[in-house]
């Protein structure tokens, strides 16, 4: 159960709520985020929910039967959006597309694809600085002095900037340069480093983990929110499966799927999805029928030059054929 706290609740008042419900048998967890206070009672106590309801200091109360809570749409039955500036907006109706290299690798090549970007309208750079590989003598990234850079060319084009986080003690460096923290497949049950993004105002985009189940995804996402950041992105990827054809299992049913158990937005990247250049494209535009508020996609000048991921990395003919099937998708307005 959620009960949603008056905005500006005394200490005191919080304090005879929880006091009353403990006493009642329920176990009450505090959730203190940018937007919002809430209690989340645990516990399965028959109690007649008008009495909580009128409790003083209370906004509102809703059961939510799911394994997860405060990312669960049965309470918030109207979808979440996140708020970048600068008219950025992801989810809701608010269609993006997030591309750019796997990794930052030099100036010549942020500028070219951030001027890429601009040039047609997409709003949203990714490039990793730190990069989990599963080689260590694979190209690892430039760090923070990539991403300072990578961050300068990024604003002086209006562009934001997502990239990866993998341990909490890089946050506070990264913080004045990032505006989405993605945390990568290997770290999608790192709840220590979860919860340190949680204690942040910044969005963080959580990448299923390649054996993680839908459930685990939702339950990764409550770590952030009730550690204290509503701004919270889902993102298919993949996963392990025993198919050899393509590097993982590109999981559609999820994004359906997601879309319906969460009020969070869901973004599919088709590029580690299927990882094969040819079939990124296909698997993009599938994504948007199957409910995604927008695709992350891999792309280079030469991406047989790419440091990274280069057999699934789209050139720029390919990244600008993309768009305009995506264009013309999203007219459509599908929406689910
Ligand atoms: C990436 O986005 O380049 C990446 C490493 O993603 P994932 O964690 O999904 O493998
Ligand atoms: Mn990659």
């Amino acid at each position: 159960m959620i009960i949603q706290l008056k905005q500006h609740i005394s200490p005191e008042t919080q304090h005879n709520i929880e006091h009353y419900l403990q006493q009642q048998g329920y176990q009450v967890s505090r959730v203190k985020t940018q937007f919002q206070h809430y209690l989340i009672l645990l516990g399965k106590v028959k109690h007649d929910i008008r009495k909580i309801g009128s409790l003083d200091g209370v906004a509102d109360i809703h059961y939510v039967d799911d394994a997860y809570q405060l990312v669960s749409r049965m309470w918030k039955t109207s979808r979440s959006y996140i708020d970048l500036g600068n008219d950025i907006k992801i989810g809701e109706n608010h269609f993006n597309i997030m591309a750019g290299p796997c990794s930052i690798e030099h100036e010549e090549q942020v500028i070219e694809i951030a001027d890429f970007l601009v040039k047609n309208g997409i709003k949203i750079m990714r490039g990793g600085v730190f990069k989990p590989r599963t080689s260590p003598y694979a190209y690892r990234g430039g760090g923070i002095d990539s991403l300072k850079m990578f961050s300068r060319v990024c604003k002086d084009r209006g562009l934001k900037l997502i990239t990866e986080v993998m341990e909490s003690s890089q946050i506070d460096a990264m913080l004045p340069y990032v505006d989405i923290f993605q945390v990568g497949t290997r770290n999608a049950q790192n709840y220590n480093l979860l919860d340190a993004l949680g204690k942040n105002d910044k969005a963080v985009m959580l990448k299923r983990g390649m054996s993680s189940t839908i459930e685990e995804l939702l339950q990764a996402a409550e770590y952030v929110f009730s550690s204290g950041n509503e701004k919270i992105i889902l993102c298919e990827r993949g996963i392990r499966t025993f198919e050899k054809a393509y590097r993982n299992t590109f999981d559609l049913n999820a994004i359906a799927i997601l879309k319906d158990k969460s009020h969070l937005p869901v973004i599919a990247d088709p590029s580690h999805g299927i990882g094969i250049r040819k079939y990124v494209e296909q698997m993009a535009l599938a994504s948007i029928i199957s409910g995604a508020d927008g695709i992350i996609i891999e792309m280079h000048p030469i991406p047989e030059k790419a440091l990274s991921d280069g057999q699934q990395t789209l050139n720029f003919f390919e990244m600008e054929q993309l768009i305009n099937k995506t264009n013309k998708l999203t007219a459509l307005g599908l929406s689910f």
